[in-house]
């Protein structure tokens, strides 16, 4: 009756003659911490994003902390954030004992916007961290004139956009710092755990090399303060693998975004995502803005399709940050609105058929 709104084990069916000898051998391997498949898949990612270094880590959120303590991020300190994003955006920057500063978003693109951000710039910033939320870069363009001005970092939140264009350049390779996840459900995404880090700076490689494994530079040479960042090989056969149909899955992924913005425009219960003309999108999620969003999902609900929300809060709404008391109306109000359809590569032509139908009946 009711469709998924995600079902992963299609695609592990794709790769599962491939990839299951290939794990095999790795656990006859004896290798199972770093190791060649590591190293291959970081050329692969390097030379997919454009970027010159590429460092397997073991999950976005580690990815992000890692980009952070990189560049000596300390207590008292400030980092730029927009506050629509998954929570890991923040907490890294907490973590750290820093002060994630939150800034509104445009209405559009539910990205960072950028007119409120040299607003935001104190003597005590170190770091402005744009998120390409659901698989859309923000302007970067913008961001990194602001950064270049107050000698700041951009450091890029990629763990929704890996693979999307920014006038010819690849996410990951559009800030000083890009952090990615592979997550299962993300647009490439591993059998478990996973994330990236990128940079074309060598000093910056160097050192986020080191952090991966606890600020080491030799055997129990401690230069930094790290953590452990490491991610396994398996995770790597599988990785390689699915980046070889990658481009190939961004475009299925992008065919029902547009069939989906195509069915859509004329509604009037309803606004569809907008994707700016320089840049492109990988969906990630594909979310749409409605007035009443518990009507809309329990009518979808009913025809058989689930939904999903990224976000019901802003980041500064959420109780550990609430009693920074401040506000940032476009967050709040499309936090109440957003909501989230099925779209997955291998999501079948019918599926995407009758969510169409379903949303159409529904938001006229
Ligand atoms: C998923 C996600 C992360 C965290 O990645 P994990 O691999 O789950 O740690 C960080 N930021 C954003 C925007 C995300 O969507």
């Amino acid at each position: 009756m009711s469709i998924p709104y995600l079902d992963l084990t299609q695609q592990y069916k794709r790769i599962q003659k491939v990839i299951e000898p290939k794990i095999l051998s790795v656990l006859a391997s004896g290798q199972y911490i770093l190791g060649p498949e590591v190293t291959e898949l970081e050329k692969e990612l390097a030379q997919f994003t454009g970027s010159k270094y590429a460092l397997a880590v073991s999950n976005g959120t580690i990815a992000l902390q890692m980009a952070l303590q990189a560049i000596d991020l300390k207590p008292g300190d400030e980092v730029i954030v927009p506050s629509f994003s998954f929570f890991a955006t923040a907490e890294v920057v907490t973590t750290l004992g820093a002060t994630p500063v939150f800034v509104d978003i445009e209405e559009k693109s539910f990205n960072i916007d950028v007119s409120k951000i040299e607003a935001a710039i104190t003597p005590k910033t170190k770091a402005i961290m744009p998120v390409s939320l659901y698989g859309q870069i923000s302007d970067m363009d913008e961001i990194m004139a602001i950064a270049q001005k107050h000698q700041l970092t951009v450091i890029e939140d990629a763990a929704q956009s890996f693979g999307a264009l920014y006038k010819n350049k690849r996410s990951c390779n559009v800030s000083h710092i890009g952090c990615t996840s592979f997550f299962p459900a993300k647009p490439l995404g591993a059998l478990g755990d996973g994330g990236g880090v990128f940079t074309s700076d060598p000093e910056l490689f160097k050192k986020l090399e080191a952090i991966r494994v606890h600020g080491q530079t030799k055997r129990y040479y401690h230069e930094y303060i790290g953590v452990n960042g490491r991610l396994d090989p398996i995770q790597c056969v599988v990785l390689r693998e699915k980046i070889k149909f990658y481009d190939e899955d961004l475009n299925k992924r992008r065919e029902i975004g547009f069939a989906y913005n195509d069915a859509f425009s004329g509604l009037k219960g309803l606004v569809a995502p907008t994707i700016k003309s320089d840049r492109n999108t990988v969906f990630a999620q594909y979310t749409v803005v409605v007035e009443n969003r518990d009507q809309f999902a329990k009518d979808l609900e009913k025809e058989g399709i689930p939904t999903s929300i990224h976000y019901p809060l802003g980041m500064h709404e959420q109780p550990v940050y609430k009693h920074m008391n401040i506000s940032l109306p476009v967050t709040e109000k499309l936090s109440k609105r957003v909501i989230s359809l099925p779209l997955y590569p291998d999501m079948p032509k019918d599926h995407v058929k009758k969510v169409i139908d379903a949303v159409k009946k529904i938001a006229q």
